[in-house]
Order: C-alpha cells, then structure tokens, then sequence
C-alpha cells in the first residue's frame, strides 16, 4: 500500500474546517479593499524563482522542489506566490490599462524543508501584492488589510513589527557597515552565513543560528532623507489604526525587498511569524518589465488557524433523516432532498442499517434533530422530528416540517 510521502500531510476534520474559514474571511475583506484574484500556476520555470526570490536566499539554495520535465523543461514547484503574480502582471501586460492593480493569490506553495514538528513541504499561502503604487499609502494599505483579515477570522494575540530596509541609494551603505562589524566574527558564523556575508549580509541577521547572536550588537540602518519620509509616512498612516512596533533587526529572507518590511507574530520569535510581507519597488523591472514599485505579502495558512486556536462553534443545526422500513426509503429520501431545498443542513440515507444503527450515525454526525418516518408516517404524508438534545418528538405535515425546524432555537 502506498503511504504518504515524508513532510506531506492530509488536512481533515476541524483543521479543514478552520482553513475554509480563514479563505471566506480573507476573500470578504479583499473585496472590501478591492483586491482581486488571481490565480497563478503551481509549475513555474525554475528560472522564476532563481531569479526573482534570489540565490542567495534559502528557498532557492535548498528547499526547492524542481525538477526537469519530458520536454527537457527546468521546472519548479512554487515556493511562494510573489514571482509568479510579478511574471503574470508582466505576461499578460496587466500595466497596459492601469499600472496600478491590486491582486489576492489563495494556493499551496512547496518547499524541501527539513520536515519538523509543525512544518510541512507542502503548505497554503494566502498572499496579497499592491502594484503601481510607490505611495506610503500603499504599505499601510497592505498592512492593514492583513490585520482585517486577521480581526475577521478571530486571530487577536499577535504582534506587529515593521521595518525599512531603504533603497537603493541608502542601502549600500548600510550593507557595508554591516559588512565590516561581522567580518571581525567571521570565523563565529555558520558555514552558511560564512558564504552570504560578502553577498548578502543582511540575511546573516535573519538566520535561525546568528541572528540571535548578533542582531542587537549589529550597526542599525541610516535611512536616505527619502526613504525615512516614506518610512515616517507610513507609520503615520498606520498611528491609531493598528499597534505596532519598529524593529531596526527586522529583515526578510527573500532578496527582493526594499524600503518597508513587516511581520506578523503570534509569538515571541520570529520563528512564529504568520505573515510576512514588504515592498519591492525593483523587482518587476528586474524582471523585465517596467519600472513599477509594488508592495505585499503572504500568509502561511495553517500557522494562522494554529494561532486562532479551536474555530468558534457556528451553532448551525443539522437534521440527520431516518428510514423505520424499506418501502419508506425513497419517502424518507426524498424528504431529504425537500430540507435541503429548504437550505437546512441534512444527512441520511444509511437505509441498509436498522433504526439503532441510523440513531448511531445521527449521532456520530452530531445532528441536533432526527426526522423520522415509517408506514404510518408515509400514509398520512408527515414525520416524526425528534430533538436529540430533550428526546421530545412531534409529528410534523412534510408541508410544514422546513418551517419547524427552522423555527427551533
Ligand atoms: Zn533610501
Ligand atoms: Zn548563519
């Protein structure tokens, strides 16, 4: 028998459940900002990701799932949805009408991590990316949508930091001041991070073994008399509307980034971020399109149900019908379908089983209310409706049995 493949998992039950509920809430306040869905291929050229998540990061040096195909193609399962919304944006010349868009992405994502309690090779992202925008308006527009999704789906305990990692101008700087201070404990880094320092020092900060260990010590960045106005503008935009905290340690993994950074944690460390996201005014154009500043950001899916913790009980009822004889099955069957019209959640159906075994199932499927029908029932064109809960049990006119259970609490 084929079993599951090592880091991948089935979602059933409650976790299914909470998933779908997070998708309903992340669509309803996309609609609200306006933002709409794009739906990009899982298959990309490995090429995409080499090039737009960059090389030095680990996404591209170890956890990409890519392989080559019949035709000899170098593909890769995504790793994340920002490149492909990029290549897309491009692709189908999206800035021809407006450059300005605004697009929401709901998908799996694959990477080859080592698996580890919680972490799975295979993972949901709910993803937003504000293109055409260079606005400051733009970053908080993006940082607050993410708290509304948050807010709607139930999640209250996290925390918010932000960061900017300034531009092209100020950033040099910064990168060669960080540079020189962690050359002096070269030899305390890890192999890793041996090899970034030169290439990407910045990523040093954000690795799981020396960030802890130099982030505090570490120079902080002097933004350009640009990106600190910016960077003003948007926590001023963010004042009053959200709590939040600056972070001059935040970086993000990914190479793309410039000017804002932010992250959403549910816990202390930022191995517990549920959402990460940034702006990055040079990667379309690095792409190949044109010089359009875009700012976004992903939600790993599954981390934020875990930080909802239980969903709320929606408190819907459900009617589970059961059949006393066989001449009553269709009866019974087709008063099935009649609830269902009616839009009342309805099981049944387990005809071969005997009065216990259906009561059995009814409960097993936590029905709250059993219709019950046999000959007489039948002949008279009604049913028994039977409250689990209290055990009371009425007859009911099939005509009027909708309109009863809708009127119970
Ligand atoms: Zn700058
Ligand atoms: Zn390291």
């Amino acid at each position: 028998m084929a079993k599951l493949v090592r880091g991948f998992r089935d979602i059933f039950g409650p976790e299914a459940a909470a998933l779908t509920a997070l998708e309903s809430s992340a669509r309803k306040v996309f609609k609200l900002y306006g933002v709409s869905e794009l739906r990009i291929p899982t298959v990309e050229q490995k090429e995409l990701f080499v090039k737009a998540t960059g090389t030095t990061t680990d996404i591209v040096q170890k956890e990409m799932y890519s392989f080559e195909d019949a035709g000899h193609r170098l593909l890769a399962l995504r790793p994340e949805g920002t490149p492909g919304v990029a290549r897309a944006y491009i692709e189908n010349n999206f800035a021809q009408g407006s450059p300005v868009q605004q697009f929401f992405y709901i998908g799996n994502m694959f990477r080859a991590e080592r698996p580890q309690a919680g972490r799975y090779r295979e993972f949901e992202q709910i993803g937003a990316e504000f293109l055409g925008n260079p606005a400051p308006a733009a970053d908080a527009q993006a940082i607050l949508l993410l708290k509304d999704i948050m807010k709607d789906f139930g999640v209250k305990h996290y925390s918010v930091k932000i960061n900017s990692l300034g531009c092209e101008k100020c950033r040099p700087l910064y990168r060669q001041a960080l540079i020189e201070y962690l050359s002096s404990s070269k030899d305390d880094l890890c192999d890793l991070c041996k090899d970034r320092l030169e290439r990407n020092p910045l990523r040093v900060l954000d690795c799981k073994i020396d960030g802890p260990k130099f982030k505090e010590s570490a120079p902080k960045m002097a933004l350009c008399p640009e990106c600190e106005e910016h960077f003003s503008q948007v926590k001023k935009l963010l004042d009053g509307k959200i709590e939040y905290i600056v972070d001059p340690c935040l970086v993000r993994g990914l190479d793309y980034y410039t000017r804002t950074v932010f992250e959403f944690q549910a816990g202390e460390s930022s191995q517990n971020a549920i959402a990460a996201g940034g702006r990055y005014d040079t990667l379309i154009k690095s792409m190949g399109g044109a010089d359009i500043p875009a700012v976004g950001w992903a939600m790993g899916a599954e981390r934020t149900c875990a930080a909802l913790g239980s969903l709320p009980d929606c408190g819907e009822k459900k009617v589970y019908v059961v059949s006393l004889e066989k001449d009553c099955n269709e009866y019974a069957f087709n008063i099935m379908q009649t609830l269902r019209d009616a839009g009342i959640i309805t099981e049944g159906g387990l005809f071969d089983k005997n009065i216990k075994g259906q009561m059995k199932q009814a409960d097993r499927t936590k029905a709250s209310l059993a219709v019950i029908v046999g000959g007489t029932e039948k002949e008279r064109g009604t049913a028994e409706l039977k409250d689990l809960t209290s055990g009371e049990q009425k007859e009911y006119l099939i005509s009027e049995l909708a309109a009863a259970i809708k009127n119970i609490k």
